[in-house]
């Protein structure tokens, strides 16, 4: 799914980029981690604990490490990157410092007012990624964020009339949200948005009461047969890959044992400027020290960061790319 801002010819460019950065083994995608400051409460997560201090020591650039990775793909992301008043600046220098890049913003969505998402896209965002486990207050307790789930529906329609036309959910599939996740792709599609789909791991607190197991796994097995098949439906809502989905029953069985290859064709680079191979791995060094991540034996997690790295190129991808949500018909 491709934001208007974007035509087909650009596809060629994207995949001789990717050509080029995966021959010299640099990261295809940066994460940029604005801020680790966050204004939600999940269970899940220990950002929202940063001192409000720790806003002193971020970077008031990331243009520098943009231009050194010059990576095909670029996020910016927290934290909640939105706590940023100059996450506008940050954007336009960042994509000043990078010719040909995708530029995607992970928001909790609960500051994600039209005004800001349009000013945000025009500083150089090409898409708009916004979590969303639940369709209901299930969410808003989730986030510790009343009403978070009602502001995201009633903001989507407003963004797009500003000409907003790419956004997706980023969507964590736990024990307790299975039966949401069909239902919430076809509320996506309704809508005219994408899907970004990954498995809980409690890789970020140690919050084991969402992981999924033996017991969920029939339930899992269905759903991701059905999630299959609305992808051959309908390309471009569902933009994870069909090889990351085939892999989920696999993780949830205990099955998956192929070493990580998180850190070598995505980095996250934290807010002061140190890098990562993973959200939830420690830094190693500054990116001016940046040294080429080997695979690792890690099995905490198996988050589209570390399925997604996996992933074959396969004519599905390409239709992935290639497949709109705009004008989509309900489901
Ligand atoms: S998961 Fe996201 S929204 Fe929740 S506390 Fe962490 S950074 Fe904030
Ligand atoms: S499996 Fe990979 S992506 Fe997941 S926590 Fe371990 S190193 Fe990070």
């Amino acid at each position: 799914m491709l934001t208007s801002r974007f035509r087909p010819y650009h596809v060629p460019l994207f995949i001789g980029k990717y050509a080029w950065l995966v021959a010299r083994r640099m990261p295809v995608l940066v994460h940029f981690e604005v801020t680790l400051r966050c204004n939600a409460r999940c269970g899940f997560c220990d950002y929202w604990k940063t001192h409000p201090s720790a806003r002193d020591h971020e970077l008031t650039s990331f243009a520098d490490a943009a231009r050194f990775f010059n990576p095909m793909m670029i996020t910016f992301t927290g934290g909640e990157p939105l706590l940023r008043r100059d996450l506008e600046d940050l954007v336009r220098a960042v994509s000043s410092a990078v010719r040909l890049k995708y530029v995607a913003l992970i928001t909790h969505g609960a500051m994600l007012t039209p005004e800001r998402g349009r000013s945000l896209w025009d500083a150089g965002v090409h898409q708009f990624n916004i979590s969303l486990d639940y369709l209901d207050e299930r969410h808003d307790r989730a986030r510790g964020i009343p009403g978070l789930a009602a502001r995201i529906f009633a903001n989507i329609p407003a963004l797009q009339s500003r000409g907003i036309d790419n956004i997706r959910f980023n969507t964590v599939i736990k024990n307790d949200n299975v039966d949401q996740i069909l239902p919430l792709v076809h509320r996506a599609h309704e809508l005219g948005v994408g899907v970004n789909l990954s498995v809980y791991t409690d890789a970020k607190n140690g919050n084991a009461s969402h992981l999924l197991g033996d017991a969920h796994a029939r339930d899992v097995d269905d759903l991701i047969a059905a999630l299959l098949d609305f992808k051959r439906r309908h390309r471009g809502v569902i933009t994870s890959s069909d090889y990351y989905l085939r892999q989920i029953p696999r993780y949830v069985r205990g099955e998956l044992r192929d070493p990580c290859r998180s850190g070598i064709r995505t980095i996250h680079i934290d807010p002061v400027g140190h890098v990562k191979r993973c959200p939830d791995f420690p830094t190693d060094f500054h990116w001016r020290d940046y040294r080429r991540y080997t695979p690792i034996g890690c099995d905490a997690c198996y988050y589209a960061c570390r399925g997604e790295a996996q992933a074959p190129l396969e004519w599905s991808r390409v239709q992935d790319v290639l497949g709109s949500t705009r004008g989509a018909p309900p489901a």
